[in-house]
């Protein structure tokens, strides 16, 4: 296996750009440690990863070796059958790319609650330094800061999150033409190679010694067994076997799994991804969020494979920053289309998240005029209201609704345009706002394979006004929210084939 026949191979680390890196803890540098520790958390890939490169960057300055440790946790909110098997399959890819490179990977699933306590600290132990990823949701931020508090040594954590590295994006953004406009003013120069993750940093290091794990770590902590684990020994672990894993491509993950999706987005899809993106039969969407998510698939080569595709470069800018949603560029009018959701409508939620850490879940965080109308109407009449568990089991009156629910279910996904619908129609239908947030966070983090990241936050926040501006007229329940229905939905979007295809559960889908 090789990530890309197309690599030129490097002979040095490039330096991480200095606004993507920040100190953790005021821990120095054990210049007598064993090898850097690269804590991988969310970047989980090697490839085109600004964690990772750092961490060789500090192994070359240092003449250390790298050890890359990914851990997958038991204990996190929603692990079931469904998450782990991802997580697993990607950590696979990772084993064999590392073993080709001849670099020491770590894996480690925990088998039991609280079994990986003090693993990480018996690694740090032997270090020089660590690295990890910045990620800004979650539980990953509070988990990063509380381990570098507890760690001697330096721990830095590494921005590989966007195009648009999150200490340049200066204040939160309430709109998307303000984010646009921002980004057109400040991008460009973040198109310079330095700017950009190496494709291969690996292929650079490939002679150096290798790092050691001591014995009494991994009779303590054993290295995972992946084959064992994604041949049913998940079965055994306390999680939820509820959410079943996901039997199609897009189910599938890894490094590997992410470059198919990916080649095949470019070659069949991408050149009517600006008119056919909404379509519910072949529609042109990448399909690529999950993988997004887990990082097995970097931002920076989706966006370099799209503007390849175009042959785009940075010179080609064709206006002035006004904001615009097309024309901006000088690219062709579908890879301007994808890029403006994989770049700004993506960032502009990682931004959202980066600046409002504490509270960026909450109903608070809404702009004034959402909470203002919110207000206003939550005691409206209700003609229907249903608990979680009815929505969950997809008893709602409305067989749209019930058939984005069991996409959810059976898929891990839901068709974009139908997932706005579910999202305004779990508002209309609760019995509160408050609890209509839980529960759109309930089920997207629990059965999406994209969820519990800082785009479900924007999807699900969207619905009750982030990101968005009032809407007129004011009507019942939405206030001046913007509305959406179900039969407009199904006649925009032709949903005939669609309502077929979850019209009813699957037998392993009933409760
Ligand atoms: C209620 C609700 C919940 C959502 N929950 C999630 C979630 O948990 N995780 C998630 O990644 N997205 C979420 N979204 C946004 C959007 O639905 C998905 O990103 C998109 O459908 C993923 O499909 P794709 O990869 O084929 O997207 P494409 O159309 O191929 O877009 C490429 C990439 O751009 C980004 N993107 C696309 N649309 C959006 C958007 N509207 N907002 C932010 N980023 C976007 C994603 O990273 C996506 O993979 C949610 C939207 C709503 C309305």
């Amino acid at each position: 296996m090789s990530l890309s026949t197309e690599q030129k191979v490097t002979t040095a680390i490039n330096p991480v750009p200095a606004i993507r890196v920040s100190a953790l803890n005021q821990g120095k540098v054990n210049e007598q440690g064993q090898y850097i520790l690269y804590w991988m958390v969310a970047q989980r890939r090697v490839s085109w990863n600004f964690g990772l490169q750092r961490a060789l960057e500090w192994g070359e300055r240092l003449k250390k070796p790298v050890l890359i440790f990914e851990p997958l946790r038991i204990g996190y909110k929603w692990a079931s059958d469904r998450l782990h098997t991802f997580v697993i399959q990607g950590m696979k890819d990772n084993q064999a790319l590392c073993e080709e490179y001849g670099i020491t990977y770590y894996p480690y699933v925990e088998p039991k609650q609280g079994a990986g306590k003090g693993l990480l600290a018996q690694l740090a132990h032997s270090a020089c330094m660590i690295v990890t990823d910045e990620y800004p949701c979650y539980f990953i931020p509070r988990m990063v800061k509380a381990a570098a508090q507890h760690c001697p040594m330096l721990m830095e954590q590494v921005d590989s999150n966007g195009l648009l590295p999150l200490r340049a994006s200066g204040r939160v953004f309430t709109t998307a033409a303000s984010f646009r406009r921002h980004l057109q003013k400040t991008l460009l120069p973040f198109f310079a190679s330095e700017h950009f993750p190496m494709r291969e940093p690996l292929a650079a290091v490939k002679d150096l010694e290798k790092a050691q794990v001591s014995e009494q770590i991994l009779e303590n902590w054993p290295q995972a067994d992946l084959n064992h684990l994604l041949n049913g020994g998940i079965q055994t672990l306390p999680i939820d076997h509820e959410v079943k894993v996901v039997d199609l491509e897009t189910g599938q993950g890894g490094f590997q799994a992410a470059q198919r999706l990916l080649e095949r987005f470019i070659d069949e899809r991408l050149w009517r991804y600006h008119s056919d993106r909404n379509a519910l039969e072949s529609g042109s969407a990448s399909e690529l969020s999950a993988h997004i998510h887990f990082g097995h698939i970097s931002v920076h080569e989706i966006a370099q494979r799209a503007f390849e595709y175009c042959d785009w470069h940075p010179q080609k800018v064709a206006s002035k920053p006004n904001g615009s949603r097309e024309g901006w560029w000088g690219a062709s009018s579908a890879v301007e289309a994808f890029i403006d959701e994989l770049v700004t409508w993506r960032e502009i939620g990682f931004t959202f998240g980066f600046h409002r850490l504490d509270d960026y879940d909450q109903l608070s965080s809404l702009p004034d005029w959402a909470l203002k109308t919110i207000a206003e109407h939550r005691d409206d009449p209700k003609p229907y209201i249903y608990t979680l568990e009815s929505f969950e089991k997809a008893e709602t009156h409305d067989e749209l609704w019930n058939a984005a629910q069991r996409q959810l279910i059976r898929e891990g996904r839901i068709h974009n345009y139908v997932r706005m619908l579910w999202g305004k129609k779990i508002y209309e239908w609760s019995a509160s706002p408050e609890t209509a947030l839980e529960i759109m966070i309930e089920l997207n983090n629990k059965y999406a394979l994209d969820g519990r990241d800082p785009n479900s936050y924007s999807g699900i926040f969207w619905c009750l006004g982030r990101f968005d501006r009032a809407w007129g007229p004011e009507r019942p329940i939405f206030g001046k929210l913007r509305y959406m229905s179900s039969d407009s939905t199904m006649r925009k979007l032709k949903a005939k084939n669609y309502l077929k295809r979850y019209a009813t559960a699957q037998q392993a889908e009933l409760f």
